[in-house]
């Protein structure tokens, strides 16, 4: 089973003193060893200062997206050499706010998949239905097109060195929560389509995680730990979800 991993993605929200703020208190309540690995993925801009406050600790951190380019005339982009000279760890792809608002298709995000991984970075690659598609059954069909993009583009052996994220788009920043049934249907359905090469590979879910329903999604056999919007820009909540990422591997 692979490590529980818990990955906050802050979105467009923070400023240099609310980033120190969260950073100080979730320094405060998760120090030490653990057994699960912790990261937050910041606003490009904060990424500097991120750095700099984590730097002593094992809290690991990335960025939300990235360009496919490696360099060049693509202003206003950032690309995943510069996020790996900021020291990330991670950088979100695919997120389902930038397929829908920036619309990313597939091929789009497998590009961003591969930049990343070509500058030794893990992508946490996000896929997931709509409610529509949910409601005329095609969650599976969707998923599977989703991965099989990527698997095209970088190889089905490199996600081995990927983080895959299921982020039901009903249920992001929503309030609603996959049950525990729902998502595990799509995790075991996600490690069959990974193969051999996901055996450890963190799925992870997202989609209205809080501490009082994320033990009970980790528990489930095939998540490995979430990616959490809201709940990770309070510090408290969002260590309460990583302390119950822990319990899971004991
Ligand atoms: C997300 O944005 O990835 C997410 C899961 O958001 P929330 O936890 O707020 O639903």
């Amino acid at each position: 089973m692979p490590r529980p991993l818990v990955v906050g993605n802050w979105k467009m929200n923070g400023s240099r003193r609310s980033t120190a703020e969260l950073l100080e208190g979730l320094l405060q309540r998760w120090q030490g060893v653990h057994k699960a690995e912790v990261a937050v993925c910041a606003p490009f801009v904060y990424l500097a200062q991120v750095g700099r406050q984590l730097a002593d600790s094992r809290i690991r951190y990335g960025a939300q997206d990235l360009s496919p380019h490696d360099d060049g005339a693509y202003t206003g982009d950032i690309s995943a050499a510069m996020l790996s000279d900021m020291l990330c760890s991670f950088v979100i792809v695919g997120h389902s706010e930038r397929r829908s608002i920036h619309r990313e298709s597939n091929e789009l995000v497998a590009e961003k998949a591969a930049a990343a991984l070509a500058a030794g970075l893990t992508p946490i690659i996000c896929v997931g239905e709509s409610l529509e598609q949910r409601e005329s059954n095609e969650t599976l069909q969707v998923v599977e097109a989703q991965l099989k993009a990527v698997a095209e583009r970088i190889g089905a052996e490199r996600y081995a060195s990927t983080v895959v994220a299921y982020e039901p788009v009903w249920a992001i920043g929503t309030g609603k929560t996959a049950s525990p049934e729902q998502a595990q249907e799509v995790h075991s359905f996600i490690r069959r389509q990974l193969g051999a090469n996901g055996a450890d590979t963190p799925i992870l879910y997202g989609g209205s995680v809080k501490p009082d329903n994320a033990e009970e999604l980790f528990r489930q056999a095939d998540i490995d730990g979430g990616l959490i919007g809201g709940a990770s820009l309070d510090a408290e909540q969002f260590t309460q979800i990583c302390e119950a990422a822990d319990r899971i591997a004991d």
